[in-house]
């Protein structure tokens, strides 16, 4: 039937068992800013998994997934930029489907030269490293920077990134493999975490002053020991809950070291389409111009989301030595012809050497 999809669907929280693959209703435009998209493919992260188990609450019956790629079948009255037959990316809600309705607002095009399915790997994880390194804690020349989870989605990013601003990188991982992957990243020391002390790690590395800043994916494993690495009047960006989340704190702590605590989401740096916009530009014009790899672990058919979801939460999405980023693959794979570029962030990355990106 035409106006029938396929989708992967959740009527209540819980383990994968609850993704189930069904066939819905089309979306239609009703909006001013909706943008009707025939997805290609949707990124898989970890946000995935947090509102499925009901961590993160979504109204249910609910479609999963929060970005894709695909081609524009139809705008609202109020859109002017995009038009149908566009190549497109976007940030929303409901992406694991073969149609998504996104709202202008949120929606890129896509610039020549980056396939959709790069494309719906880089934008969700690619800006939360970008907003990371830019707005969270600015990293600057000769920090030293403690990045866990460092060969997962975001962290591999946040190394290549963190590196090129001509600071120090010390990343975590859970094995060897991962290890060999930050390394060829950028980082310049890894810890393992599943067999090394890190506050010990960390102090032996930086003289026993600590690290500047910790970015923290990891959440509530990791928190006391982010804090234990953190130097006098440094910054601890707590963005993620790989292991769950961080349990209430007692602010007076932060005042043994005058630290700053952060628990920032991309969505709040991405909230107007201006912001949108610019962040959506820079990162686009860093990947049009090599400098930042981003990786492709795995693709996946709609229908195996659940593994998706299962490798994800299992840690093993780094199998793979040469990609990490992860794909729902929705359809067949088509080639990018639109023209978008923006570049405007080379006056951003002067302050690293150019020469080190990678
Ligand atoms: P990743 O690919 O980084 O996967 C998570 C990684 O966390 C795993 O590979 C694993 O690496 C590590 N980890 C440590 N403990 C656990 C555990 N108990 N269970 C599972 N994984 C664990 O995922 P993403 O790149 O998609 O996301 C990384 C983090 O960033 C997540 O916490 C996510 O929620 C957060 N995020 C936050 C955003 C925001 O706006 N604040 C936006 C996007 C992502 P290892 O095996 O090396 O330990």
């Amino acid at each position: 039937m035409a106006s029938s999809m396929k989708a992967i669907q959740i009527k209540n929280t819980g383990g994968v068992e609850v993704l189930e693959h069904v066939i819905i209703e089309r979306p239609k435009i009703t909006g001013l800013t909706d943008v009707l998209v025939k997805n290609h493919f949707a990124g898989v992260n970890f946000i995935d998994t947090y509102h499925r188990s009901g961590l993160y609450k979504l109204s249910l019956p609910a479609i999963i997934g929060r970005e894709g790629a695909g081609v524009v079948e139809a705008v609202g009255d109020g859109v002017k930029d995009i038009r149908p037959g566009d190549h497109v990316v976007y940030v929303s809600p409901s992406s694991y489907a073969e149609f998504t309705i996104a709202n202008s607002k949120k929606v890129a095009k896509v610039p020549d030269g980056l396939d959709l399915k790069l494309a719906a790997a880089s934008l969700l994880q690619g800006l939360t490293a970008w907003v990371m390194i830019t707005q969270s804690y600015e990293v600057k020349k000769d920090d030293w920077i403690l990045i866990h989870a460092a060969a997962g989605g975001v962290g591999l990013l946040l190394v290549q990134l963190v590196k090129n601003c001509g600071a120090h990188v010390i990343g975590t991982v859970s094995n060897d493999e991962k290890a060999k992957l930050a390394i060829s990243a950028g980082a310049e020391h890894i810890i393992n975490y599943s067999t090394q002390n890190v506050v010990d790690e960390v102090m032996r590395i930086t003289d026993n002053k600590g690290v500047h800043a910790i970015y923290d994916g990891v959440g509530k494993d990791t928190f006391e020991t982010s804090l234990a690495c953190a130097r006098r009047l440094g910054s601890l960006i707590s963005f993620g809950n790989a292991s769950g989340k961080v349990p209430p704190f007692e602010i007076l702590r932060l005042s043994e070291k005058n630290l700053k605590l952060m628990r920032p989401t991309l969505n709040n740096y991405i909230e107007t389409e201006e912001e949108f916009r610019k962040s959506t530009a820079e990162l686009f014009t860093i990947i049009k111009e090599g400098k930042l790899d981003i990786k492709i672990w795995k693709t996946y058919k709609l229908n195996d989301a659940r593994q998706a979801h299962l490798d994800l939460e299992g840690r093993k999405t780094t199998g793979n030595p040469k990609n990490i980023n992860k794909v729902v693959q929705t359809t067949a794979a088509i080639e990018g012809d639109v023209s978008d570029n923006l570049g405007r962030i080379l006056s951003l990355i002067k302050r690293s050497e150019r020469k080190e990106w990678v």
